[in-house]
């Protein structure tokens, strides 16, 4: 087994979406900086694959990201196993939409959670950045509380036939739905990338319409921009003995050698996503920090946070042939807001066209089995009349204090070091108005199922939190936050959580692009305190 030392300017941690937008918005800004972005997994740069995986993905179930995760780098609770360069959005749906105004100010509006320490306009310009980055299609949205600043890169994903008619429906019942956003092409060549095909496997994008962040690493590597440390895991962050700048970070490589590193930087931003960056600052606890690095608020690995959700198949009347493009939906952003002088209660609405109950049958009703022109007989008789609806709500819930990340002594990985358990739960106001957001809920699928003369199959309620955030959270107050608005560590000069960790709440609709926003606000700057000399 052999050590290196190797120094930098800046060292990222953690090689996902978060890590490609600011080594990208960095080296743009101030070229020549030595920038190195370490990731744990391995590099999966082979596009040239992607048809193939994906037609066995089909074909067989097989995951379209063989070697995608670290075996014994796992934990209990939410927490994604994707550790490869690109991280989870190497998976991801690609769907963009904004948090609003309400997610920043829940304290002030509502007297709910707290207030984000980030002005919302100042948020927006960012989010419009983020779009740009990522190249969202996008349709304006028609209610003013959604004014965008700049329009969307690219025009919106056409509807196919069925969201046409899914649209149709749902507005009869007076609510306004329109194509949901998302980092999918539908320019072609919009940065280098094609067309969105309508596929239908967008968690395998063949032919690259849907933003991942390989081809930012990729590009950034081809221009000598950064360099790209893989199968390297970062086990330690060591402060200096005196003061409280962080001195370096220890890493061992995940390549079969046990080789380890000891990387030297001015600075060091943590780009782990929402689990492993609460995870290595508590694993870094020692000497002056015996409860881990930032946590002098004892809140690291506190406030993890996301969304609840409640989904529905609704049946109506129409026709509707499922398969065409089921990854698209509706989304209607009406119910992000809420009079604060009514009962709380925010989500989004998404519709998609579902297969249950009209997916192709090998039994009919008496138990028969049915083959060949029987089969596709049965099946076309079925679609017709009557079509089938998945609608969804993402809920805005709000986490305890006691939502945490702790290290699980009972967990090892191969280095000894234990794994993070993360419990998600949710605070007293939001446990007190859960009876009557379910009520809401089932009353909006119920309102929806009449539009049509439809009726409400089947209901269900998530039980995890998606988009996970939180476990660093940002503030202005160093006693009820571990980093200010921009990322940087109360606690350290030269430590930076970069994205999702640092959300202290997890709006109530999909969250990378507010990841991204933020990382690239973080970015800017990190790269003005660089030029400054700090
Ligand atoms: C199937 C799927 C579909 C999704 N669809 C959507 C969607 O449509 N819209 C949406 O908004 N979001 C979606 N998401 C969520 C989205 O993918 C994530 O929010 C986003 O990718 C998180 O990015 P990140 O950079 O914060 O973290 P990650 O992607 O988790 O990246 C962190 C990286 O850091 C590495 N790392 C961690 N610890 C260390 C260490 N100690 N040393 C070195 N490296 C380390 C990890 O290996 C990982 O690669 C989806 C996720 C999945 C799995
Ligand atoms: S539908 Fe196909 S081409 Fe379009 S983003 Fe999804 S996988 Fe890519």
């Amino acid at each position: 087994m052999t050590h290196r030392r190797v120094g930098a300017d800046v060292v990222l941690i953690g090689g996902g979406i978060t890590a490609a937008m600011a080594a990208a918005r960095l080296t743009e800004k101030m070229p020549g900086l030595r920038v190195i972005v370490i990731e744990a997994g391995r590099r999966l740069f082979d596009f040239e694959n992607r048809m193939a995986q994906r037609e066995r993905y089909l074909a067989y179930g097989e995951n379209p990201w063989p070697g995608d995760f670290i075996p014994d780098q796992g934990g209990q609770g939410v927490i994604s196993r994707s550790m490869a360069v690109g991280g989870s959005a190497m998976h991801w749906g690609g769907v963009t939409n904004r948090f609003s105004r309400e997610d920043t100010r829940l304290r002030s509006m509502y007297g709910l959670a707290t207030d984000w320490p980030i002005e919302w306009d100042e948020l927006e310009g960012y989010y419009c950045d983020a779009e740009r980055q990522l190249g969202v299609c996008g349709e304006e949205p028609p209610l003013p509380e959604d004014k965008r600043s700049q329009p969307y890169p690219m025009p919106a994903m056409p509807l196919s036939y069925n969201l046409k008619a899914l649209k149709t429906w749902s507005e009869k019942s007076g609510i306004p739905f329109w194509a949901t956003p998302a980092a999918k092409n539908t320019v072609d060549g919009y940065d280098g990338r094609s067309i969105c095909m309508r596929c239908n496997t967008c968690e395998v994008c063949p032919t690259g319409a849907r933003y991942s962040p390989d081809w930012t690493f990729k590009r950034l590597l081809e221009q000598k921009r950064i360099e790209l440390h893989d199968q390297t895991l970062v086990r330690r962050l060591v402060p200096h003995d005196t003061n409280n700048r962080i001195d370096r970070a220890e890493a061992v490589m995940e390549d079969g050698t046990g080789d380890t590193v000891t990387y030297e930087a001015g600075l060091f931003l943590l780009t782990a996503g929402y689990a492993w960056s609460s995870h290595l600052l508590l694993l870094s606890a020692g000497g002056r920090f015996p409860e881990g690095l930032a946590n002098r608020s004892g809140l690291v690995g506190r406030y993890m946070t996301g969304h609840s959700f409640s989904q529905a198949w609704i049946e109506m009347d129409g026709q509707l042939y499922p398969g065409m493009n089921d990854q698209h939906s509706l989304i209607s952003r009406q119910f992000f807001r809420c009079a604060p002088s009514s009962p709380f209660v925010r989500h989004d609405l998404r519709v998609w066209e579902s297969s249950v109950a009209k997916g192709p049958r090998l039994k009919d009703e008496a138990g028969a089995f049915l083959f060949g022109d029987a089969l596709l007989a049965d099946w076309r008789k079925r679609t017709r009349g009557r079509a089938v609806a998945r609608v969804r709500t993402y809920l805005d819930v709000h986490p305890d204090r006691e939502s945490r990340l702790t290290l699980d002594s009972a967990n090892l990985n191969r280095w000894g070091d234990p794994m993070p358990r993360v419990e998600h739960r949710l605070d007293a106001a939001t446990l007190g108005r859960a009876e009557a957001t379910r009520a809401h809920v089932s009353s909006l699928f119920e309102r929806l199922a009449k539009a049509d003369n439809g009726r409400v199959l089947r209901t269900s309620e998530g039980d995890y939190l998606d988009h996970p955030g939180g476990g660093c959270r940002m503030g202005t107050d160093p006693s009820a936050s571990v980093v200010d608005s921009h990322g940087r560590a109360h606690d350290h000069e030269n430590l930076w959580v970069l994205g999702s960790p640092t959300l202290p709440t997890g709006g109530c609709t999909n969250a990378t692009l507010t990841f991204v926003a933020l990382t690239l606000r973080s970015a800017e700057k990190i790269a003005a305190s660089l030029q400054s000399g700090g």
